[in-house]
């Protein structure tokens, strides 16, 4: 796949940051950015989407959407760690 910039350079493909997130896309050496719209649009359904934690025995569960576990790379079995940023709790790949 190939994609030309507005700058007239090709563009390269390219595995780009967007709110934490690793979307495709394609960078250009002049620095313009071309995300992927399918994977962006997926990116901010996730994080508007609310979870609601439970109680299962004395602990607290929350869900991760099947669509948000995709995009993160994660699935069941994997091992994660929780940490805090500020006041935000992190959930993160090991
Ligand atoms: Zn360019």
């Amino acid at each position: 796949m190939e994609m030309k910039c507005s700058c007239g350079k090709q563009m390269k493909e390219k595995e780009l940051s967007l709110r934490g997130f690793t979307v495709k896309g394609f960078e250009c050496a002049c620095g313009q950015k071309a995300y992927n719209p399918i994977e962006v649009e997926m990116v901010r359904k996730m994080v508007n989407e609310s979870v609601k934690a439970r109680t299962v025995a004395n602990s607290l569960v929350v869900t991760v959407p099947a669509a948000l576990a995709k995009l993160a790379g994660i699935k069941a079995g994997d091992e994660l760690k929780w940490r805090m940023d500020r006041k935000h709790l992190v959930l993160e790949t090991c």
